[in-house]
């Protein structure tokens, strides 16, 4: 590191390209790459905290630079692996680093400016003929500065500064640039003895001296026991101990600091260290003894591993196992997990056995939590060994990761969708063990075709797991024919008698059912009964979704609700009425066939807010629901005893939907919430409604086949040129005018095809084509895994190009790679 260097590259906390380089003024010469550092940027003069990247001595050419205005870190907030790390996330996503930085930092850690209107030394107290103007500076008079946003409000106007013009022109208002407080360490407040009177002398004076006073007496003698005062040296202790040791009380204290004897200061918070000693961890059954040395051998051969282990095998206890090692021989594990898999109860799990060396991490902690363990990290990297978190926790700050698990490697929830940078978390968690020269460890027991495809071509070390623990067997598996149960009648609204039967029986034992529901494509629309229209999202492309707590049409894609019409909007006719079947409707179904039973819904209305999720999986691990009716959320890594019956309403709409990994994530999610099903001791049921009974997946799912159905769709991935043989990179076009972005479209295929040919596919009209206004076109470009690095490199210049081009640059253009 140059500590003369003058200037400083820095992030920038914006979608910006490229670099920005700032000059360091000599008072400043202490920064030091991974600090963040006060400067303006872009027009006006706002202010932005950007993370220094590093020192260089020239500028770059031909640009005016400007100053770095202050430094807001001693040390540094990011470290060089992190940087290192978001600029190989930047180039793999074709994303900015300022992209990933925004993705990457806590919130409070992200520091931009407000302008404020500011009064100054000529500001006058009133303007002749303008009442708003008037008013503006009566304010400042009160106020001394207004944000733009308060003035605006103010003056009922959207541009204050407009307004004031002619005023801030003349300099008769000023404008300042200001940044939020941002993160401060929580403060506890001490008492502290004041410096005159440590001696043993002043200490004896003062013994005389409160003799009248013996609750301040007292409360001295507890401060001099908690403090472990000795003679002449600095002695405090935390003022809500001490308070709460005696019973003193406030105003004792307040006196004894009136008197000189004590002040009150603030001290950063700090956590006790870490005492626990750790649990021992479980004995293992010889399966997964055998599946334990076997991994260990092949982290020893490979860089990454691929775990495959059928449902409850215990894949969570070798987890363990592995984590226990690490933390002994002093290394950091971070443990991924799908959002939602994040459970209270597999938290609990790993804490009871690592007690708070386990720190989690998601995105129902508030902002502050965030960024308390982001510090944490950095300041104390051995309070913390093991980091269980979701995606995002990628981006935390590790000095010595020596272990990456990723659990249920291949679910596709890793994958961030919106905004940039839309990364995979399995595949920047090979990156960042890479980097970090970690062992990255892959768990599922339906692995993702990538993954079981590169361990079988030895890129992967590759470990089986093919029994349950204990004495827990894989649930009987049986398809109900719903085309079938339609033409003979027999059914009862979505169900069959069948699962009918099954879910009244498992009730009636005091066993709990799982049922499954997807939501893609199938919850309840309005329909009118006489011409069959449907109500559409005014903004989107799509028929709009009911909901029946809230008695509002919902759009799923821009979120707007719309009252339900009580006539149809085309023919008039008040014969309106609900089709189609989500979890709702299930749920409220099967309170008819079931009043006794006690029934909840687990989906994304259920589980808003900090705590739905918890509250509803708590109540079902205590056995205070019978039947938990629920979308995906249902399928992922939960370990309930009690659950004997799992249920799946409608196979068909897991398979049939427009897109190559469609049989990939249909089997995942069916064998994955089979795999609920008899967990303990018990032979579970799995019941599966279907109108296509004889679908090849259904087929694998109901032999427990996850091989063969791995070895039947790469075939077919083979066949047709889709990942794992080929990489993805999907670009998304979207503008108000159809014509622009069809034009836009048109001008990225005729780009792509001289490089590509019939592997760049497209324009494609998706089926929802026009959300939030804007029309939207797909391209999809497959490029060769053998010649990777130039192929995608070639995409990034088209990419480019369009971009900077001054027909199409208003067109918004969205690139995913690696799209799931
Ligand atoms: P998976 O992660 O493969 O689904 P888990 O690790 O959750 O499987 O194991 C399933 C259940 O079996 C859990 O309740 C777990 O506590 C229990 N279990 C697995 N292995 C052992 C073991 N060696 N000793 C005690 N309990 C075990
Ligand atoms: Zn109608
Ligand atoms: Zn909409």
């Amino acid at each position: 590191m140059d500590r003369t260097a003058p200037f400083a590259e820095v992030v920038l906390p914006a979608a910006v390209e490229g670099t920005f380089t700032y000059r360091i003024p000599n008072e400043l010469a202490s920064i030091v790459p991974g600090v963040r550092v006060v400067v303006p940027f872009g027009r006006g003069r706002k202010l932005h905290a950007a993370v220094v990247r590093r020192l260089v001595h020239e500028p770059p050419p031909g640009r005016q630079v400007r100053e770095v205005l202050s430094v807001l870190d001693e040390h540094p907030v990011v470290t060089q692996d992190q940087l290192a790390f978001w600029e190989r996330v930047a180039n793999h996503y074709l994303c900015t680093l300022g992209e990933v930085m925004l993705a990457a930092l806590p919130p409070q850690l992200q520091l931009s400016s407000t302008t404020r209107i500011v009064a100054t030394d000529t500001t006058p107290s009133a303007v002749v003929d303008d009442r708003r103007l008037t008013l503006l500076l009566d304010a400042l008079e009160r106020e001394r500065s207004l944000s733009l946003a308060e003035a605006g409000d103010l003056l009922g106007v959207k541009d204050p500064i407009r307004l004031a013009k002619v005023l801030i022109d003349s300099g008769a208002l000023g404008l300042e640039e200001r940044l939020a407080a941002g993160y401060r360490p929580r403060q506890v407040r001490h008492v502290v003895l004041v410096a005159t009177e440590r001696s043993e002398d002043r200490i004896r004076h003062w013994f005389a001296e409160l003799e009248r006073a013996p609750k301040q007496l007292a409360l001295l003698m507890r401060f001099i026991e908690r403090s472990h005062w000795v003679p002449g040296q600095p002695a405090e202790t935390p003022m809500t101990g001490l308070l709460s040791s005696s019973d003193a009380g406030r105003t004792a204290l307040a006196a004894l600091v009136k008197k000189g004897l004590f002040t009150i200061e603030e001290r950063p918070d700090s956590p006790p260290p870490v005492t626990r000693p750790m649990a021992e961890v479980p004995a293992l059954s010889t399966a997964q003894q055998q599946a334990l040395s076997e991994l260990q051998a092949a982290m020893e051969q490979h860089g990454t591993t691929l775990l495959q282990g059928v449902t409850s095998s215990g894949k969570t206890e070798l987890y363990v196992h592995l984590i226990d090692a690490a933390i002994r021989s002093n290394g950091q594990v971070l443990y991924l997990l799908p959002e939602i898999a994040l459970t209270s109860q597999l938290i609990a799990r790993l804490q009871a056995r690592f007690g708070d060396r386990v720190a989690v991490f998601h995105s129902r902690l508030t902002a502050r939590q965030r960024t308390e363990l982001w510090m944490a990290l950095i300041e104390h990297p051995d309070r913390h060994p093991v980091v269980i978190g979701a995606r995002s926790a990628l981006f935390l700050p590790f000095r010595k990761l020596s272990l990456v698990i990723v659990d249920e490697e291949h679910d596709p929830s890793f994958k961030q969708q919106d905004p940039a940078p839309r990364y995979h978390a399995r595949d920047m968690a090979i990156v960042l063990g890479g980097q970090h020269d970690a062992h990255v460890l892959l768990g599922s027991a339906t692995p993702s075709l990538e993954s079981r495809y590169n361990a079988d071509q030895g890129k992967y070390g590759s470990v089986r797991l093919t029994e349950r623990y204990g004495a827990s067997v894989l649930p009987g598996i049986v398809t109900i024919d719903l085309r079938r149960a339609h033409k003979e009648r027999r059914m009862r609204g979505h169900f069959t008698p069948e699962l009918l039967g099954s879910i009244g029986a498992t009730v009636a034992e005091r066993q709990q059912v799982i049922l499954f529901q997807n939501r893609r494509g199938y919850a309840p629309i309005w329909q009118c009964e006489q011409c069959g229209h449907i109500p559409e999202c005014v903004h989107c492309d799509v028929s709009l979704t009911y909901h029946k707590r809230d008695h509002v049409l919902r759009c799923h894609y821009c979120g707007r609700s719309y009252p339900p019409p009580a006539f149809c909007p085309e023919c008039g006719s008040a014969r309106l009425k609900m089709i189609g079947l989500g979890t709702e409707r299930i749920e409220e179904e099967l309170a008819l066939h079931f009043p006794e039973a006690r029934i909840a819904r687990l989906d994304q209305d259920t589980a808003r807010g900090r705590h739905g999720l918890e509250r509803i999986l708590g109540a079902f691990a205590e056995g205070a629901i019978d039947v938990l009716v629920g979308t995906q959320m249902v399928t992922k890594g939960l370990d309930f005893e009690r659950v004997s019956l799992v249920g799946i309403l409608n196979a068909d709409r897991l398979l049939n939907f427009p897109d190559f990994r469609a049989h990939e994530r249909g089997f995942q999610l069916m064998a994955q919430v089979a795999g609920r099903s008899g967990r303990r001791g018990r032979m579970g049921q799995v019941m599966i409604q279907a109108f296509d009974v004889a679908h090849p997946v259904i087929g694998f799912v109901l032999g427990h086949d996850v091989d063969g159905f791995l070895e039947h769709e790469l075939e077919h991935r083979r066949v047709h040129n889709y990942p794992p043989f080929t990489r993805l990179v999907r670009f998304t076009l979207k503008h108000r005018n159809e014509e622009r972005v069809a034009a836009a479209a048109a001008a990225l295929m005729a780009r792509l095809h001289p490089d590509f040919g019939d592997r760049a596919l497209g324009p494609e009209v998706p089926s929802v084509a026009w959300v939030r206004d804007q029309h939207i076109r797909n391209v999809l470009v497959k490029l060769r895994r053998s010649d990777h690095a130039s192929e995608k490199h070639m995409v990034d210049e088209a990419f480019r190009a369009l971009k900077a081009s001054p027909v199409h640059g208003a067109v918004r253009l969205i690139v995913d790679v690696d799209p799931v």
